[in-house]
């Protein structure tokens, strides 16, 4: 068994070293083969807090072989749904792909992750409130081939909105 230490960065073992499991180290309770449901448990703690716990989720995920986008999306939906949504607009679309994805496959809306209940958004991943509202392409679907992605397609100047009253 490697340890887990070895892997990580400085910065990283000095952040996972505030983290402990009674009176060990994170490192040491993996290695004593703690009992799987409580690492979940820990897990899923650990992911509702800022930054989804950092490198301790991550250590966590990492030993359980868990993917911590499909944990996070299984157990906080909603949050993952804004999680998704923040990681788009700064520009890190496979973080807000694999979140959406995980939602839309835990049947959750990709947008808002409410529950999918009809079968048409469960086919789209988005729910019917979000599907009028949300801009399609900016979500990962299976339509998005027959959108135009060109921006200069939207929002034309000199519209007869503008020229209004
Ligand atoms: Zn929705």
């Amino acid at each position: 068994m490697t340890s887990i230490s070895a892997n990580l960065k400085g910065t990283e073992a000095t952040e996972l070293a505030r983290w402990h499991h009674g009176e060990q180290s994170i490192p040491e309770w993996l290695a004593s083969g703690p009992d799987r449901e409580r690492v979940v448990e820990a897990l899923v703690r650990v992911l509702d807090r800022p930054g989804l716990g950092g490198v301790f989720a991550r250590v966590l995920a990492s030993w359980l072989e868990l993917d911590i986008d499909q944990v996070y999306a299984s157990h906080y939906p909603r949050k993952a749904a804004w999680l998704a949504r923040e990681c788009r607009e700064r520009g890190e679309n496979p973080h807000a792909e694999n979140l959406q994805a995980a939602l839309v496959a835990l049947m959750f809306c990709a947008n808002c992750g409410r529950p999918l209940t009809d079968p048409l958004s469960a086919d789209r991943g988005i729910g019917p409130d979000c599907w009028p509202r949300i801009d399609p392409a900016a979500i990962e679907c299976r339509s998005s081939q027959q959108l135009s992605l060109d921006p200069r397609d939207r929002a034309r100047p000199g519209s007869q909105a503008a020229r209004a009253r």
